[in-house]
């Protein structure tokens, strides 16, 4: 079950899409002063080294994150104005990376605790024992920086540890759903996380990442969800994009022989109840970000987004 680690894909371009989702819902979610708690249920090693072994041996953050940093320096240079939300991304890899050199990658947990606010809590959960360990020692500095008990992890399963934390008491929740469906069953559940908490929590914001690979489940997730949102009479967005990598001959023959079929192509977020200003933000953001990763002819975008029915 363990075989998957977040640092092989950390800073790829379905980072990239999640992660200016996820800053995006948090930014209009903390325009109130309410206090807000924040899930990661799916928390992964929370900050990643780029020059190292793991992310230099897949490549794929070279292609993600390093193709965007690279395009926003350029329009920076040439005084051009990026998107909002690309914008806020990028300063957030910049208070990281303060030198210039993209080295750090914040995962969700890192850009979560970044914008924690005094009346705010963060918990993150994360089963995998080498990332759990990893993960600790970063809650802990972060701890020892800016004493806040706010922070707490879990080492723990997320699916069945976010129960329990809804609905808070400030009735004000933005969770992130993040598996990495190494095994079938996470689609299924996803939906099912999600469904009790809608049912916990009506007016929580659910935010869901999903790969967009040739799987019956995969299909299926973005269309269960959709259903639940709509069910509970919610509004929805679904945000996918495609960086359009060529189909690669070795990895179709080892599909055909039942192997994974090489290096993800798409992917996308699904919110419940996601702000009012999201999709705006989102279709402003992608085609720039399309045009940063685009890696073939087949790149695509799209930002579906849904009412409750009255
Ligand atoms: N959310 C992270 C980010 O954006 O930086 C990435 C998370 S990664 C895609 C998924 C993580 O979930 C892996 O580190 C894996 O070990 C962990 N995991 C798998 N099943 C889990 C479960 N049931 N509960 C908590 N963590 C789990």
């Amino acid at each position: 079950m363990f075989s998957y680690r977040h640092a092989f894909h950390a800073g790829n371009h379905a980072d990239v899409l999640k992660h200016i989702a996820l800053l995006a819902t948090l930014r209009h979610l903390q325009a109130k002063d309410g206090g807000l708690l924040l899930v990661d249920t799916h928390a992964g090693a929370g900050l990643y080294r780029l020059d190292q072994e793991q992310a230099r041996t897949s490549g794929e953050a070279a292609q993600g994150v390093g193709a965007l940093w690279q395009a926003a320096a350029t329009a920076t240079a040439a005084g051009a104005a990026l998107p909002a939300a690309v914008q806020d991304y990028i300063d957030c890899l910049r208070a990281l990376n303060p030198d210039g050199v993209l080295q750090h990658y914040p995962g969700s947990p890192a850009l979560l605790q970044a914008a924690l606010r005094p009346q705010d809590a963060l918990k993150l959960f994360e089963l995998h024992p080498t990332d759990g360990r990893l993960l600790d020692r970063t809650v802990r500095e972060w701890r020892a920086r800016t004493p806040r008990p706010a922070i707490d992890l879990r080492r723990d399963n997320g699916f069945d540890g976010l129960k329990a934390l809804l609905p808070p008491p400030s009735r004000r929740a933005l969770v992130l759903i993040d598996p990495s469906y190494e095994l079938k069953s996470d689609y299924g559940l996803v939906a099912a996380v999600v469904a009790d908490a809608l049912r916990r929590l009506a007016v929580g914001c659910y935010v869901v990442w999903y790969p967009v690979i040739a799987r019956e489940q995969a299909h299926a997730l973005p269309r269960r969800l959709r259903a639940l949102a709509q069910h509970h009479g919610r509004a929805w967005l679904q945000a996918e994009l495609n960086i359009g990598t060529p189909a690669d001959p070795a990895a179709k023959a080892a599909a055909a022989r039942g192997r994974p079929a090489g290096s993800l192509r798409a992917s996308g977020v699904f919110v419940v109840n996601p702000p009012y200003t999201l999709a705006g933000q989102l279709r402003e953001a992608l085609p720039w970000l399309l045009a940063a990763l685009r890696q073939g002819p087949a790149a695509a975008w799209k930002v579906d987004a849904g009412e409750p029915k009255a």
